[in-house]
């Protein structure tokens, strides 16, 4: 047996179900195991390596910063942390940022901040925030409450109170929550990725923005696996021609170094005064300029690139007879099979090909700038693994 994989077992937590391959190096989408087999990675570390594995310019923005100073605490301003705060704020029209490392921190960071504004502008009480069933945001106490999936949360409470989950596509069940409970804001995925890449309606999400409009509820969208370019527009909410009060996002953007954000609009920018919140890294200048390297490179020629791309793998897949249903948009796709995703990731994996899964479906998140030859390629593999697992 491969000794990693022994000592792993030994001597890490297992809280995650592994696929029997150790990665050892990669260059692009393409990524080899410690015995020298290449597998072409259509998961991209779960929307994280956006330009894929050991991408040139990033690499190079993070050790040119890293050469420079690695840290500095919060105390101290620094050049990365400004530069991409004032790229999201100038391309999304949003006002502010605050840098944490990770999607349940970026979320943690905007749970927080709803709940200030609420206080300021009305007093004390109007703390519950609306969140959807079946949707994932995040590992953290508050967050894992936040997440409308009872699996997630058995065996860990007591939880933070202050949450309740309304069904997705049903706006009277908001309305209703929001009438029985003092809220301050709804927090919903545009595609609920963990919970099988199921995308909400034109018509929801602007209902909602319209209903949170009237009662001055703040509508937060969590971006941390749809944004930075993985549905085809740079932030996915710009899918449904809305504007949040908050969106979150971390995964993408950090180009696989541990980066997130929660960025305010114009309601809430000032909610968070001095002392108010922080993070030790947070802001980390190293992770920032690798991310401003990342951000900067989201074009409108790149998300043309992946709509495309998103088109030519729901055409391919949806001819075959064994695919029952394709969800999602972009390059976040789920594909639902006569067989279960697992089944037919672990097939792909023998042949060279790595996937996800989310809830029963083989789940999709390439690196955006995927070669074409090398898409080609992984789809002719899938779709091999789609035919031989339901055979
Ligand atoms: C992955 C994910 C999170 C949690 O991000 P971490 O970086 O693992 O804390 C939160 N929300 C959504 C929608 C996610 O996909």
């Amino acid at each position: 047996m491969n000794p990693i994989v022994e000592l792993d077992q030994q001597y890490i937590a297992h809280t995650y179900a592994r696929f029997p391959v150790q990665i050892v190096r990669g260059e692009g989408s393409e990524v080899y195991d410690e015995t020298g087999k290449m597998y072409i990675d259509f998961g991209s570390g779960i929307a994280v390596n956006i330009f894929g594995v050991a991408d040139k310019a990033w690499a190079a923005a993070v050790s040119d910063q890293l050469l420079k100073v690695q840290h500095t605490s919060n105390l101290y301003y620094t050049e990365p942390c400004v530069r991409l705060a004032q790229a999201v704020c100038e391309r999304t029209g949003m006002k502010k940022v605050f840098f944490g490392n990770s999607g349940a921190e970026a979320n943690e960071c905007a749970i927080k901040a709803a709940r200030r504004y609420s206080v300021l502008k009305y007093g004390e009480g109007r703390s519950t925030i609306i969140t959807l069933k079946n949707s994932f945001h995040g590992r953290t106490l508050a967050t894992l409450a936040a997440t409308g999936q009872d699996g997630y949360h058995t065996d860990f409470g007591p939880f933070p109170g202050g949450f309740v989950y309304a069904a997705p596509e049903d706006l009277d069940s908001v309305k209703t929550l929001a009438k029985e409970n003092k809220c301050c804001a709804v927090m919903i995925e545009t595609i609920q990725g963990e919970g099988g890449v199921v995308s909400l309606s034109d018509r929801f999400v602007k209902g909602l923005r319209r209903f949170c409009d009237d009662n001055d509820l703040l509508l937060i969208v969590d971006e941390v696996q749809t944004g930075n370019g993985r549905t085809g527009a740079l932030y996915s909410y710009m899918n449904y021609g809305i504007m949040p009060d908050i969106f979150t996002t971390a995964k993408g953007i950090g180009g696989g170094l541990p980066i997130g954000l929660a960025v305010l609009g114009e309601k809430c920018q000032d909610v968070l005064a001095a002392g108010s919140h922080g993070s030790t890294f947070g802001g980390n200048p190293v992770c920032c300029a690798g991310a401003f390297n990342i951000f900067s490179r989201l074009t409108d020629e790149l998300l043309a690139e992946v709509q495309k791309k998103s088109q030519y793998l729901i055409e391919t897949l949806s001819a075959l007879p064994e695919v029952e249903k394709i969800t999602g948009k972009g390059l976040m796709l789920g594909i639902a099979c006569q067989k279960e995703g697992r089944a037919i990731a672990e097939t792909a994996l023998q042949k060279g090909l790595l996937v996800l899964t989310a809830k029963n479906k083989v789940r999709l998140l390439p690196a955006l700038n995927i070669p074409w030859d090398v898409l080609q390629e992984g789809t002719d593999l899938l779709v091999r693994s789609i035919r031989e697992a339901c055979d």
